[in-house]
């Protein structure tokens, strides 16, 4: 017979995993032969760039890196993160000591709350957002304070709404432009508010920008570092994993603030040996070599984008075209949940869609719909919306 062990309280308090159901019921429609196409899972679709596979394949021939590679990255990588901050932010970085390589960046954002939350620390984390932010401070023992993003302040936190002792007690805060799910950007005098918040309250400001190059109609979403101030205050984490569709490969870093990036390698150091350098080679290759590929991937998410919010805006949905990220958030009809929106539309289209209250209680209402399917694929969910959903009301 099994022991019981008892789980760690750390383990316990994570939230419950709320897309369960949903996938519970794509299982019974797939096993019953329904044609599934989802829409939920914000992944791109596209290959790695073949130039950056041909380097993987050069450098796993070399013994050298068959070895420990080290926690906190090749200074060849984090010199070639370096160099791509400098073309393309204006932003000069310190390869040794400003920037940390990690195993994807939601390593990096999960590990982070371990070097600067102790038990009862409050945390400020967007909502909705990406799970990991309150889901590694949780297992730090720490407590997030949830900062609404509302349609009417644009899916940006209203810095001003946090009561005083909360920003008082407030250790760190996460912000995520171009923001996944939401698809909003923030424009340069947020970023300034949030580094003047920062000093005010003595806050550690992490940014997550994943979304940085994943953006259209000419938009151009800046790093925070490029503000005057940011550098002092905090950190932004990044990856490869979106522009270059790597998302397998795991790679990722931070950046800024030296003491920040310091602690964090010293943690790493603790946990793990950093990613295999082969590994690290490809990244710098993407880095480094000609952006072709992410501009033409641009054009792609762009089209897919036109496609799909035209579509919806035709059955009765009213809403703008994200400038960046390849996520499509939207409201549900009158007389529905997230949740109930979501089992309607598979039930009835086959097409899944995620609820928004899988990022959040604020999601309440909204569904998010990821522009990483092909653009037949997408036409057609699209076409059975239309046909078994039909115009919508609000
Ligand atoms: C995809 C994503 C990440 C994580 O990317 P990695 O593959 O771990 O680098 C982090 N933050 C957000 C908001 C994301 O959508």
């Amino acid at each position: 017979m099994n022991l019981q062990f008892e789980q760690a309280q750390r383990v316990k308090n994570l939230p419950p995993y709320l897309f369960a159901r949903i996938e519970k019921l794509v299982e019974e429609k797939r096993a019953a032969g329904v044609d599934i196409i989802s829409l939920g899972i914000g992944d791109p679709d596209m290959p790695t760039p073949g130039y950056i596979i041909e380097e993987l394949q050069k450098q796993a021939e070399y013994r050298v890196n068959h070895q420990y590679p080290s926690s906190v990255g090749m200074l060849a990588y984090r010199q070639a993160v370096a160099q791509w901050y400098s073309n393309r932010f204006g932003v000069e970085l310190d390869a040794a000591s400003e920037v940390v390589s990690l195993i994807g960046s939601k390593e990096g954002i999960a590990h982070i709350s371990f070097c600067y939350l102790n038990p009862g620390d409050v945390v400020i984390v967007p909502d909705p957002g990406y799970p990991v932010y309150a889901g590694g401070a949780i297992l730090a023992g720490a407590e997030p304070y949830y900062v609404p993003l509302t349609a009417e302040k644009g899916f940006l936190p209203d810095l001003s709404a946090i009561p005083t002792d909360v920003a008082n007690r407030a250790k760190m805060m996460f912000i995520n432009y171009p923001n996944n799910p939401t698809g909003a950007v923030a424009g340069d005098e947020f970023y300034r508010e949030v580094i003047s918040f920062a000093r005010e309250y003595n806050i550690l400001i992490c940014h997550d920008a994943p979304y940085s190059e994943m953006a259209y109609d000419g938009y151009k979403p800046p790093s925070f570092l490029q503000f005057p101030g940011a550098k002092e205050v905090g950190i932004e984490f990044h990856s490869v994993s979106k522009t270059y569709n790597m998302t397998g490969w795991r790679i990722g870093w931070a950046a800024g603030h030296p003491q920040v990036v310091d602690a964090l390698g010293r943690l790493k150091s603790n946990i793990d040996s950093g990613q295999f350098q082969a590994i690290q080679y490809a990244a710098i290759q993407g880095l480094t070599g000609p952006q072709d590929a992410v501009f033409q991937m641009q054009k792609v998410y762009q089209e897919r984008r036109d496609i799909l919010v035209d579509a919806l805006n035709s059955m009765g949905w009213q809403l703008e075209k994200p400038k960046a990220t390849f996520y499509v958030w939207a409201p549900v009809p009158a007389g529905h949940t997230s949740e109930s929106f979501a089992e309607l539309v598979l039930d009835k289209a086959g097409v899944v869609i995620t609820p928004g209250t899988g990022y959040g209680n604020n999601g309440a209402g909204f569904f998010r719909i990821a522009l990483t399917v092909e653009r037949e694929r997408m036409v057609e969910a699209l076409e059975r919306l239309k046909k078994n959903i039909g115009p919508v009301k609000f």
